[in-house]
């Protein structure tokens, strides 16, 4: 696995990275998990800088000042609700991770962190969706050369211990 890669266990609202990814609604208002937790820490000025946005397709990203996080920025993606996979659930989820990178590397961040977007009220299934966030991840790394280092953030151990597991199982497919 890339030495640019790493893989943490906690809260992502209390990372000191360029930019912390947020797995947002479309509306890009506020909600649950954690779009809730960043709002709650970054402050009322990130909830009027995403009024001016006028929302975010699903697949897509938008950026932010970070306010009162320790991130400078939040780069907002909205993840797809998982149905039963036939419904372009990975491409879109694929795309959440590729244009977050690829907003990142416009704006010149070095060091971004991603929780696992849509794996909690959206449903995705989270080895399956682990798997879409590392492949896309490393591709995004090879292409953007600027990126030093991204995270992975596991909100609890279980989530931690799919990171590895497939971690593990693609750099030994990749070896
Ligand atoms: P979605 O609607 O995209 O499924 P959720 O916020 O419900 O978004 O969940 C996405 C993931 O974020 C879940 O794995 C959840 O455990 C995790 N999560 C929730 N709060 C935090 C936090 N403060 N830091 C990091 N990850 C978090």
């Amino acid at each position: 696995m890339s030495a640019r890669i790493q893989l943490v266990q906690g809260d992502i609202t209390e990372l000191a990275v360029d930019a912390i990814v947020n797995a947002a609604n479309n509306s890009l208002l506020g909600g649950g998990g954690v779009d809730g937790a960043i709002h709650r820490a970054a402050g009322i000025g990130l909830l009027e800088e995403c009024r001016t946005l006028g929302g975010c397709p699903t697949g897509e990203a938008k950026i932010t000042a970070g306010y009162k996080l320790k991130a400078k920025y939040v780069i907002h993606t909205v993840g797809p609700v998982y149905l039963n996979g036939d419904f372009n659930e990975d491409a879109l989820l694929a795309s959440c991770y590729r244009n977050s990178m690829a907003l990142a590397a416009e704006r010149g961040i070095r060091t971004i962190a991603f929780p696992a977007i849509s794996t909690g009220v959206y449903g995705f299934p989270k080895e399956r969706a682990t798997r879409i966030a590392v492949r896309e991840v490393v591709t995004a790394l090879e292409r953007h050369s600027g990126i030093e280092r991204v995270t992975f953030v596991a909100f609890s151990e279980r989530d931690y211990g799919v990171y590895e597991g497939v971690m593990a199982e693609l750099s030994f497919k990749a070896g």
